[in-house]
């Protein structure tokens, strides 16, 4: 029996984490937290939301007492820690969200962790998710990001992971709190917040709008399909090596502009429209400030040591994804009223 809290499970990859370890362990008990922000949605979860190893608790990182009280009350055995403000262009215009949920909430949870904990870690695990996006922008077309890569963060948000990541391990070091960490690239998949490239795309060709694509289209990402994250999260979570870090990632490389076209012809497909009709919808604006030209993971050390591997081509990812949002109008209905077109606007109209 094991008793295990997850942050940030009511959101995109989150959602997926707390499904996966919720079926795949009847004998846990999991934990939900989630401050329920924009991007937190308990829609995500209807259908695990009833099983008897399952607690949803709504709250705040950055609200230190809370955290306190809730690991003086309930007594975890392991931490999954993927609870943050996600999106790079919010980071832009309010930086300081971004350090109090993801540099204060960490170490208020590293602080709460240390304390339960008291010195005793037999068999307890502090998981700390990150991003790629931590080591900066590859300018060579053949290097990767590997783990023993310096970190260069350029942007609010992964300035902000890069200092929580820093804290994660110096707590491991100066109060040998067992942690482990990973570093993941670009995700896509159901439950996708639609203020990120992909779903922002199936939604707006869809909707017949204007497909804004930044500068012109070249940056390079490397995408993983969200279960595939999942089951990695799961890997490192139970056989992962305390103290280590491992870099999670698709081998697959796509310029913004290709993916973008690449989506186009499978909605053009879907949706019963002629070929180039999607592609038509595709409008170039002002660059992202600072926006890193490239990113590639190396994954081999999970795939070795692990056996960790991506399950998903990416073209049945997409399929799946596209597919995925198809169906579930309603949750995109409701995702996307309100608050999002204030943001949409503000993000857009100028550029
Ligand atoms: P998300 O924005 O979809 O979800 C974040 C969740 O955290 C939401 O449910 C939100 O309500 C919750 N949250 C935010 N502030 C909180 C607070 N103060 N207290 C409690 N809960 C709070 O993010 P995501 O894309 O699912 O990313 C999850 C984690 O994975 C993040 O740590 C992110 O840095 C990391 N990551 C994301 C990607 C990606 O491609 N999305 C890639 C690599 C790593």
């Amino acid at each position: 029996m094991k008793t295990i809290l997850i942050t940030g499970g009511a959101g995109f990859i989150g959602s997926h984490v707390v499904r996966l370890f919720v079926t795949k362990y009847p004998e846990y008990q999991i934990y939900n937290l989630d401050k329920l922000t924009y991007a937190g949605n308990l829609a995500n979860l209807t259908d695990i939301e009833k099983a008897p190893n399952y607690t949803f608790i709504k709250g705040d990182i950055t609200d230190a007492k809370f955290v306190d009280d809730m690991f003086a009350e309930i007594s975890f055995d392991g931490v999954v820690h993927l609870a943050a403000e996600s999106h790079v262009d919010r980071s832009i215009t309010d930086p300081m969200s971004f350090v109090m949920t993801n540099v204060v909430g960490t170490v208020n949870l590293l602080n709460a962790a240390k304390t339960a904990w008291a010195g005793n870690f037999e068999g307890k695990r502090f998981y700390h998710v990150s991003t790629d996006e931590v080591y900066g922008s590859l300018h060579n077309p053949e290097d990767f990001f590997t783990e023993e890569t310096a970190y260069e963060p350029q942007s609010p948000y992964s300035a902000s992971k890069a200092a929580s990541d820093h804290f994660v391990r110096a707590y491991s070091n100066t109060y040998k709190l067992p942690v482990v960490l990973t570093n993941c690239s670009n995700n896509y998949g159901p439950n996708h917040f639609p203020e990120k490239l992909i779903p922002l795309m199936i939604l707006n060709i869809q909707t017949n709008k204007p497909l804004p694509v930044y500068g012109k289209g070249e940056n390079v990402r490397d995408w993983l399909y969200v279960v595939d994250h999942a089951r990695a999260i799961d890997t490192v979570f139970h056989t992962g090596k305390l103290g280590e870090t491992y870099n999670i990632g698709g081998f697959n490389e796509w310029k913004n502009i290709d993916l973008v076209h690449l989506l186009c012809s499978i909605m053009d497909r879907k949706l019963g429209r002629e070929a180039g009709t999607s592609a038509k919808l595709i409008t170039y604006v002002t660059d992202r400030a600072g926006h890193d030209l490239r990113y590639a993971i190396d994954a081999h050390k999970i795939m070795n040591e692990l056996g960790w591997q991506p399950s998903l081509q990416f073209e049945e990812g997409l399929e799946k994804t596209v597919d995925w949002f198809l169906a579930n109008q309603e949750w995109l209905d409701n995702v996307t009223s309100g608050n999002y077109q204030t943001y949409y606007q503000g993000m857009y109209a100028n550029r």
